[in-house]
């Protein structure tokens, strides 16, 4: 009588541990990284990961370029 006790704990711990480990390798969707983000260049308007960008901040808003080329650009528009 014992012995089955220790069997059916036995089972419901493996039955733990199996259905702990599937969770976690199935149904976990992480949200992108925010460094995946696409910003908008207001130069040539185009879309570049925000990590690959140059940015540049004014006036409180940070402004985001494809290429160097483009935030030169952007500040002579600027006058600055
Ligand atoms: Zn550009």
């Amino acid at each position: 009588m014992i012995r089955l006790v220790i069997i059916a704990a036995l089972i419901y711990i493996i039955f733990r541990l199996l259905t702990r480990s599937v969770s976690s390798n199935r149904g976990h969707v992480e949200p992108p990284p925010p460094e995946d983000l696409l910003v908008e260049d207001p130069v040539c308007h185009t879309y570049v990961p925000q990590k690959d960008s140059e940015s540049l901040r004014l006036n409180g808003t940070t402004y985001y370029f494809c290429s160097k080329e483009c935030l030169q650009k952007f500040k002579t528009n600027q006058g600055a």
